[in-house]
This record gives structure tokens, sequence and C-alpha cells, in this order.
């Protein structure tokens, strides 16, 4: 029994400890393996585990104090750079045709802008002026032909002595005529007064194309002077800007009436 007891210790202390090396070495190389497939694949198979049977329970762990080594997960090869975005920058901006159609804005009736914002209503932007023969906008389309051609004829009598006929009303939607009465109304405090200054929508003669706004003032004071040769007469004498068809027999102009109202 005495003999036997240091083989025993032997047996105890050291058959364990190679077994117990190879399965910490097995555990390093499954750790291995494990980081190697989830390098390759990306996503850790569920059996490799720290609870695999690589790993007896009971056996001291050497993960913690040796972490696998870590892999360099192979990055995917980077995106290529987009292109140069040449069609932002050698696209010249399309200019809008005309404005979209816009639903009628119920929150503000009264408001000129957006409200009026269409392709038939005969609307511009504040400060944007039409050549006469620019007739694809319908504020010129729409005019009655008579009057485009005689505007036409005289914005080219006007260009040989170096003044530019620009148009900055003419057709307008009875809508859009009732929303400048509208506005009119509230600006100035009473229909009275707004139809000294704005024509409603029954009266108007923008609304049956048969008016133009003319600028700029040089313009005006051109066809003022000059506009009975073509058939065009100043109408209100608060409005040097507003032209029709109004010629007699004999060419001459109407007297002048003092505003819209009359
Ligand atoms: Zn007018």
């Amino acid at each position: 029994m005495a003999l036997m007891t240091p083989r025993a210790r032997v047996s105890v202390r050291d058959t364990p400890r190679i077994p117990g090396i190879l399965r910490a070495l097995a555990a390093v190389g499954g750790a291995l393996c494990v980081a190697l497939t989830v390098g390759a694949t990306g996503a850790a198979p569920s059996h490799a585990t720290p609870e695999s049977p690589q790993q007896p329970p009971g056996q001291p762990s050497l993960e913690p104090q040796q972490p696998p080594p870590a892999q360099p997960v192979p990055t995917p090869p980077a995106p290529p750079e987009p292109p140069p975005s040449e069609s932002l920058v050698l696209t010249p901006p399309v200019a809008p045709l005309a404005p979209p159609p816009g639903p009628p804005v119920a929150a503000d009736p009264l408001s000129i802008g957006d409200a009026a914002v269409d392709t038939t209503g005969g609307w511009l932007p504040d400060g944007v002026t039409l050549s006469p023969f620019d007739v694809s906008n319908p504020i010129l389309s729409q005019l009655d032909p008579a009057l485009l051609r005689a505007v036409q004829d005289a914005a080219r009598a006007a260009q040989t002595q170096g003044v530019d006929i620009r148009v900055n009303s003419g057709w307008r939607s009875k809508g859009f005529q009732q929303r400048l009465f509208d506005n009119a109304v509230r600006n100035y405090g009473s229909v009275a007064a707004a139809a000294e200054l704005v024509a409603g929508p029954d009266v108007s003669k923008h609304v049956t194309g048969q008016a133009v706004d003319i600028a700029p003032v040089e313009a005006d004071m051109w066809l003022i002077a000059n506009g009975r040769q073509f058939g065009l007469c100043q109408i209100y004498a608060n409005e040097i800007w507003h032209f029709e068809l109004a010629t007699d027999q004999y060419g001459n102009c109407p007297p002048l009436l003092p505003n819209a109202a009359g």
C-alpha cells in the first residue's frame, strides 16, 4: 500500500493534468475553429458555445485568460465611389414651364399667390413679365386674337424706337379675377373702394381676354402716344398700363374713364 500511494499520487496528480492540457488545447483549438467559423461565415454555429462538449464541466476554462486570438474578419470590398453627379452639375436647371395646378386653398381663400397658381388662371409671379410673343402662356394665348395681334404689331413698332413692350397681365380666369377683387375689398375696406381699382369678375375685360396690362412705364407712355395706330387705347385714367382695343371708326380712343368703377 505504501508503494501504491506515490503511484496513486502521480496517477492522481499527473494523469489528469495531461488530458487537462490537451483538453485546454482542444478548447483553444475549438475556440480558434469558432473564431475561424465566425470569421468565415459571420455567424457562430449553435454548437460552438462555452457549453460545448469540448469543455467538460468542472474543467477550468482557459478562455478568460487566453481569449482566442482575434481573427481578422475579412472586410467586404469597399463599395465603388459613386460617380460624380454629373447630372446635377451639367444638366441645366429645368425652367418651370407653368406652375402645376393647385387645389383651392380653403384656409385663406382671399390670398393672392399659391391659391391662384394654376395653368389657366392668368397669374404671374410678382415682377415677371411676358414677351407679347410668348403665346405658350394662356395669359396671351387666350387673349382675343385681334388684341394679341395689335399688341404684337405695336411691340414691333416700339422696338424700332428702342422701347420694349412687355405684358404683365392679360387673360385671367374668372376665379382669379374674383380673388383679385376679394383681395382688394379686404385691403381697401369696401366693395366700392375695391371696384375703383379692380374690376369685378363679371365686368373685367381681362376675363374675356379683351384687356392687357403693359410694362414698363416707358412702354405705357409709348402706347398712350402711339397705341391708337393699332387700335389700342388707355381706358382708365388711373391705370396707365391697361389697354383695350377701343378705337372708333375714325381711329380715335374714347374719353378716359376715371377708374374701373366707371
Ligand atoms: Zn388691366
